[in-house]
């Protein structure tokens, strides 16, 4: 009895101190992640995206790292989250949106079109004025509205639905295209292709990792044809072996992103290593 008590004890006080660590890291994370916008210590990698016959580049996805003075690169995940609790992920998220855009508008005048795919987090698309400054944006860079796409995930359904639906449509009409990333990984992901109009369905990496396990196929394929009746494109995200690239042609799946052909880049690299119409060529859009 005064053992248990005395271990519950020592566990509460383990717990506590081990609470206040995660605190003080959390809020030193804070505060320099509210630095490293000033600092201009956030860049971005752009990974292509491409036809899963013909390999053929058609666009990236701008993902953004965080080169922190101290503790080097550092991956989304490991600030994402501490970005969206304090609100730091709405300036840090036009930062990535504006950079993103002028970069394409870079490109576009020397390279074949492609379009650019970016990560908007629920919170930035919520706030009232996103649109009107997506369309500012756009209009500022001079670039093709359609090469523009925009991925969400179901995360933002989980808000009143009408309001959703009514800017879902507002970005439609910019010509701006909508990618629900990270497909079939939430609670409600059937629910959210019923009442919001979608152009691009990217299917998450767990079931492009589970292919070949029991009824990995099925589902696969299930979720290409869901798409193709709804009239969306697919892109197969996470593709690491040549087989899964295969067996995802085969099931109809028209995109694909993934080790396989390229990791995400700085633009230098792409520039070097896909934009360069000596060593890549581009199809139109
Ligand atoms: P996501 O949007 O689903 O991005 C795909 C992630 O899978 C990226 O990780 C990419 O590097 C990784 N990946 C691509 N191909 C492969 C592969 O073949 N194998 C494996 N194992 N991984 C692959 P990353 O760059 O660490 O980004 C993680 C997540 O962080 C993203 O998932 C996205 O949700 C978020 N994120 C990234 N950039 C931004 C951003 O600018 N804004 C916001 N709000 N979120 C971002
Ligand atoms: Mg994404
Ligand atoms: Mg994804
Ligand atoms: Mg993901």
């Amino acid at each position: 009895m005064y053992q248990a008590k005395h271990l519950g004890k020592n566990q509460l006080a383990l717990y506590g101190s081990s609470m206040r660590g995660h605190s003080i890291r959390q809020l030193t994370l804070e505060s320099d992640l509210q630095k490293a916008l000033q600092r201009q210590e956030f860049q971005l990698l752009y990974q292509p995206i491409l036809t899963l016959d013909s390999r053929q580049t058609v666009g990236v996805e701008a993902l953004i790292r965080w080169d922190h003075p101290t503790r080097g690169l550092v991956a989304p995940a490991d600030f994402i989250p501490v970005a969206e609790d304090t609100g730091l992920i709405v300036p840090i998220g036009w930062w990535v949106i504006e950079t993103a855009c002028e970069q394409l508008r870079c490109w576009s005048e020397h390279y074949h079109p492609l379009s650019m795919s970016l990560n908007i987090s629920s919170r930035q698309f919520l706030e009232h004025d996103f649109v009107a400054r997506v369309e500012e944006v756009i209009r500022r860079q001079q670039i093709q509205p359609h090469q523009l796409k925009l991925e969400i995930t179901e995360g933002v359904a989980m808000h009143n639905p009408q309001i959703i639906a009514r800017k879902f449509e507002q970005i439609q009409a910019l010509g701006v295209r909508l990618m629900m990333d990270d497909f079939g990984t939430g609670y409600s992901s059937l629910n959210y292709l019923k009442s919001f109009s979608i152009d691009t369905l990217k299917i998450d990496r767990s079931f492009i990792d589970a292919m070949l396990q029991e009824n990995g196929i099925e589902i696969i394929r299930t979720i290409i044809n869901l798409a193709h009746n709804l009239n969306m494109d697919v892109v197969a995200e996470g593709v690491e072996h040549e087989d899964q690239a295969q067996r995802l042609v085969e099931l109809g799946c028209e995109y694909g992103q993934g080790y396989l052909f390229a990791k995400p880049m700085d633009a230098d690299r792409l520039k070097a290593t896909v934009l360069d119409p000596k060593t890549g060529s581009l199809p139109a859009l």
